[in-house]
């Protein structure tokens, strides 16, 4: 064997083991006790053994809103394996008028040979020509086997009913699932305009703008849509109970739904509105943060399986120079926060704090997005066969965050002083450690793209 890493405590998605793993050519070989002689011994006393994070919403070297997110392939990718990270699934944009496979190309040139982690494509539906939804049809056979729709931005990404219907039958006929971003552009855009015209023009205006009734219409509307065409349907970033709600409505009348949340809805509230000046612009994304009381909702939902997934939607934009493009006007806020870093770090906390088991911790950011995104059996656990995407973590170390001490290049963090239990130590991909002591000692270009299979939910 190439290497074994011995002493460890491996937890999977439903087990707590003390085990040995055995990995050899990059695959894991054999787990258990006394595995015999290897080339390396990687000692894990006193560490978990998880397998590699799997985060299905990232945002990379991405056009939004006249500008473009700070991290690139190479930045963003260092700092998702330096959280514990080895696999990540980012959203490639069409541009109107575009073809999805140009834009795909263009994704593809963006990451390849400069990652350093493992990597996939969701493909961004925003405009559905009759052609483009032809082309949707051979994607899954490429390994692209999801399709992103926006019901937010009007005039920009968002498509409507009849849109989705189509791609949701796609999806449906050829095995992908449908990724939505539930808001209901116009009931926003209403509110912008209202705003706007009375000079409410601060970043205090993008919460009131997105009220959860706002993100409860759209979601009540895409699991209906869902539902008629027996498609299977992954909701992004819910934030709210009310949403919760629709979600466990849809799934007691059978359709095939399931919900992601992202760290900042745990830990960020209407509360970080009332800062001073213009430093709300860093809790700016969409849909913005809720009450302490939806925070409870989403950590009971993710304990009980309502919700399945967590994703980090890492939409990282410095405060100065890049969210400050709308001080004068909160529609001009780029938005979106960082976090491709801490969403491990963060949904550990959880676990310190009693509300999460550790195989429930691993399900989450590791194995069922792994599943419902093509990519079992090799990646999100730790199974004899599958790839040795492998993560040392100490439950007791401690770490304050600030941007000094995260990898993400950019110039805030929405934990800013939160002092976090329980970190990223060793992190191995395909067998081979990328990051030692929590930082990256791996090569630029070792992270490839990844095939996806059909989801399974
Ligand atoms: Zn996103």
């Amino acid at each position: 064997m190439q290497l074994i890493i011995t002493g460890g405590t491996v937890v999977t998605a439903s087990t707590v083991t003390r085990a040995d793993v055995g990995i050899d050519h990059g695959r894991i070989v054999a787990i258990g006790t006394d595995l015999g002689a290897a080339d390396q011994i990687l000692d894990a006393s006193g560490r978990l053994v998880l397998p590699g994070g799997v985060d299905p919403h990232v945002h990379l070297d991405t056009p939004v809103m006249g500008t473009v997110t700070a991290d690139d392939y190479p930045s963003g990718t260092i700092a998702a394996a330096c959280g514990g990270t080895t696999t990540v699934i980012d959203f490639c944009f069409q541009m109107p008028g575009e073809r999805l496979q140009d834009a795909l190309a263009g994704w593809h040139r963006r990451a390849d040979g400069r990652s350093a982690i493992d990597y996939g494509f969701h493909s961004v539906v925003a405009d559905p020509r009759p052609e483009v939804l032809d082309e949707l049809e051979s994607l899954p056979a490429q390994g692209i086997s999801s399709f992103k729709l926006f019901m937010a931005y009007r005039g920009a990404l968002q498509v409507d009913d009849w849109a989705m219907l189509r791609v949701l039958e796609i999806a449906q006929r050829r095995g992908a699932l449908v990724l939505v971003h539930a808001e209901n552009a116009e009931m926003t855009h209403l509110l912008q305009q209202r705003l706007l015209a009375a000079g409410q023009t601060g970043p205090r205006s993008h919460l009131v703008s997105r009220p959860p009734l706002v993100e409860v219409e759209a979601t009540h509307r895409a699991i209906a849509l869902a539902e008629l065409v027996a498609a299977p349907l992954y909701l992004v970033h819910m934030s709210c109970g009310a949403a919760l709600d629709e979600l466990v409505r849809g799934r007691a009348r059978g359709v095939r739904v399931v919900g992601e949340t992202c760290p900042h809805y745990l830990v960020t509230s209407t509360a970080d509105f009332d800062r001073p000046g213009f430093e709300a612009a860093k809790y700016c994304y969409s849909p913005p943060p809720r009450q302490p009381g939806d925070q409870q909702r989403l950590w009971q939902a993710l304990a009980d399986g309502t919700l399945h997934a967590v994703g980090s939607d890492h939409a990282p934009f410095n405060f100065v120079g890049q969210k400050d493009l709308g001080r004068d006007d909160f529609t001009r806020i780029p938005a979106g926060a960082p976090g491709i870093e801490e969403r491990m770090i963060m949904l550990y906390q959880g676990v310190v704090a009693g509300r999460l088991s550790l195989s429930r911790f691993v399900d989450l950011v590791a194995t069922t997005p792994a599943r419902l995104f093509g990519l079992a059996p090799h990646k999100g656990s730790i199974a004899p066969g599958a790839d040795a995407d492998i993560v040392l973590w100490n439950p007791h170390a401690t770490l304050t965050l600030s941007p000094d001490v995260l990898h993400q290049r950019v110039d805030y963090t929405i934990n800013h002083g939160r002092t976090v239990q329980g970190l990223p130590e060793t992190v191995l991909l395909r067998g081979d450690v990328i990051v030692r002591g929590r930082q990256y000692v791996g090569t630029l270009g070792s992270g490839q793209f990844v095939r996806r299979g059909p989801p399974v939910l």
